[in-house]
């Protein structure tokens, strides 16, 4: 997708520093960060959101689901706790048409969210 901000960044042509890559994804830092730890979890492939996922995304999004898991568990912030999202569509607060995982951590969430 040409104009699509993640797809920029994942191809490098805007530069970020990953902190997690794999053969399905990266991970980078969100740049208005919500909490100590906001990383964003992104998929190479441009899938715009939950919404349009089709049964191959969502195999992808399982086996990134799992990366994350793990991701959390190596990273030592998975025993206190940490909370994933996926915002859909304009009233789930989604502003980058290419989905992603938020994970948020380092603090106590609350709920409902705002
Ligand atoms: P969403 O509202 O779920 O679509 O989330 C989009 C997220 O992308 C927001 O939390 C933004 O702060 C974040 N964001 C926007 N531009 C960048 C960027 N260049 N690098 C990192 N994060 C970004
Ligand atoms: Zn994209």
């Amino acid at each position: 997708m040409n104009d699509c901000l993640f797809c920029k960044i994942i191809s490098g042509e805007i530069p970020s520093k990953f902190v997690y890559e794999d053969d399905l994804m990266v991970a980078f830092n969100d740049i208005n960060p919500q909490a100590p730890i906001h990383l964003l979890f992104v998929p190479k492939k441009h899938i715009e959101s939950l919404d349009t996922a089709d049964e191959n995304d969502f195999e992808i999004l399982k086996k990134m689901l799992k990366s994350i898991k793990k991701y959390a568990q190596n990273e030592g912030f998975s025993e206190d706790g940490y909370r994933i999202v996926i915002n859909v569509n304009k009233m789930g607060g989604q502003e980058v048409y290419h989905i992603h995982f938020h994970l948020v951590a380092g603090r106590q969430m609350q709920w409902p969210p705002g």
